[in-house]
């Protein structure tokens, strides 16, 4: 059984733009337990006094899976081990399991740490032998592993050999620069394994050559038993190894039972959890995990998966807790429409001659620059009135909007909506700092007394996309919105010639939608 070593919470906060608080580490600390990883590296607490509040804090997480481990780097040249200040801050952090990393290129000993090859040698034994004693589990990067194996295999075989000797649990192969191929992985493991019989070997793979995952999983076929990742590949420069796509590999095509196929159905949320804590957008063509991961496009295509889909997709989707999905597009049969339909909760099988009109009009739309992707709220909306079962929350009179550009350079939008819900009729104006802001504020004074629901939805992300393939009338403008009640998110979608109209377009699909589908529905 391959163990999961995950380090999002050190290695994967190097990604550019990503910052986790202490709560967040926490947060996500319980996520990455519930699925069943074995280890997480919490911090490097020699480095910063905020990865020390995690370790205090994270005490109290009663894990049930994993274990927290702490991550910090061999004692100084020169120094004892005992007496060094980061390996005493690693022994402070309460942690059972450490893992400390030494180097195993020798340019980098005698060029960056200007130690001769044997203290290097020492530092790594010494400091080892030394958490070992204070009975730790101790594990040991061999950083720049594979590049130093390359230039002189003897010298990085030798660190390996020490680290093994004072009592570290396993040896990990760094492929620190990430730019290894996975033949020389493959390769170099299968050699090293021979040299150092009994051993635990792990992998811990960056992503430069686009072959971190690719890496990851020819160490282990090679022999590692111990996998070092992150959550989303999350990291430096090009990322590291993709948890999220090693452990569906392994328990699905490589028979390894790492985790548990109840533990596998939370990959995709665990994933998105990630992303949105981390406030990083999700990637929605990320393997396994993505929300196009099984999506599918095309008529003939489509059809034949919802018929067949261990012939269009690699694994059942159900299995990692995906979804397939049918994209509808122009280039959609009724047979996507109708799955996509029964997605959002409607059954167009019986009706046939609904599921082509609706298609038709779906096709025309598209045509005029609609496009349905990113906006499931604005086809469902669609395809009630299509249906003649939609209930609209109120009735457009007019609105108006006001741009103003001031001397002092700022500039002010106002906006006026009457509208009409039953009876009555409403007329409100509010400002804001664009069109969109100031329609939404309007039409929230106008009908927010009506539907006090209203407040939990909020626009996230706002798009807009000008379409040129027009016949000589102007440009096109298509808008894009995602709105969110906290719990759910969803897309909508207007277009027009004129921007603010676009806008409306998607502003009301958002409403009624988020209006007919309230928080703590089930869907
Ligand atoms: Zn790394």
């Amino acid at each position: 059984m391959v163990t999961l070593y995950d380090t999002t919470l050190r290695d994967g906060t190097q990604r550019e733009g990503m910052s986790l608080s202490v709560d967040d580490k926490l947060r996500i600390a319980r996520r990455l337990d519930d699925l069943g990883v074995h280890y997480i590296e919490g911090g490097f607490p020699g480095s910063n006094p905020k990865d020390l509040e995690f370790f205090e804090r994270a005490r109290d997480l009663e894990l049930e899976n994993a274990t927290i481990t702490a991550f910090g780097t061999t004692c100084r040249k020169g120094g004892a081990a005992e007496t060094d200040g980061g390996l005493r801050a690693l022994l402070d952090t309460g942690c059972e399991a450490l893992c400390i990393f030494g180097k195993a290129w020798d340019v980098h000993v005698t060029e960056t740490l200007h130690a001769t090859l044997e203290e290097n040698l020492r530092m790594v034994r010494d400091s080892v032998a030394f958490l070992v004693a204070e009975g730790r589990t101790v594990f040991f990067d061999a950083e720049h592993f594979f590049d130093g194996y390359a230039a002189n295999p003897g010298y990085a075989t030798s660190v390996c050999r020490t680290a093994a000797e004072a009592g570290a649990s396993a040896i990990v192969l760094c492929d620190t620069n990430g730019g290894t191929l996975p033949q020389t992985v493959a390769r170099v493991v299968r050699e090293f394994s021979a040299a150092l019989p009994g051993v635990e070997l792990g992998i811990h793979a960056h992503n430069d050559a686009a072959c971190a995952v690719a890496n990851s999983l020819v160490a282990v076929d090679a022999g590692c038993t111990h996998v070092q990742g992150t959550a989303n590949g999350y990291g430096e420069r090009a990322g590291n190894a993709d948890l999220l796509s090693i452990i569906p590999a392994l328990v699905l095509k490589m028979g390894d039972d790492c985790i548990t196929s109840d533990q596998l159905r939370l990959l995709t949320e665990v994933s998105h959890f990630v992303a949105e804590t981390a406030n990083v957008t999700p990637n929605p063509h990320q393997p396994y995990v993505g929300t196009s991961a099984f999506a599918h496009k095309g008529g003939v295509h489509a059809s034949a998966a919802a018929r067949l889909s261990a012939a269009y997709e690699h694994i059942d989707p159900a299995a990692v807790g995906n979804l397939a999905r049918v994209v509808v597009s122009e280039l959609a049969g009724r047979a996507s429409l109708t799955m996509k339909a029964l997605e959002l909760g409607i059954d167009l099988t019986g009706d046939q001659e609904a599921a082509t009109r609706v298609l038709d009009g779906i096709k025309q739309l598209e045509h005029q620059g609609y496009m349905f992707e990113a906006a499931d709220a604005t086809l469902e909306v669609m395809l009630k009135k299509e249906l003649g079962t939609h209930q609209p929350f109120f009735r457009l009179e007019s609105f108006r909007c006001l741009m103003e550009k001031r001397e002092d350079g700022r500039v002010m939008t106002e906006a006026t909506v009457k509208v009409h819900v039953g009876d009555e009729r409403f007329i409100a104006t509010a400002e804001g700092n664009g069109p969109v802001n100031a329609l939404d504020g309007a039409l929230r004074l106008a009908i927010g007394r009506f539907y006090p629901a209203l407040d939990a939805i909020e626009l996230t992300d706002f798009k807009v996309r000008v379409l040129d393939e027009t016949k000589g009338t102007g440009a096109v403008t298509r808008v894009l919105i995602e709105s969110s009640d906290g719990e759910k998110t969803w897309g909508t979608v207007g277009v027009s010639e004129n921007i603010i109209e676009a806008s409306w377009e998607a502003l009301v699909d958002s409403v009624e939608f988020g209006l007919a589908h309230p928080r703590g529905e089930e869907r």
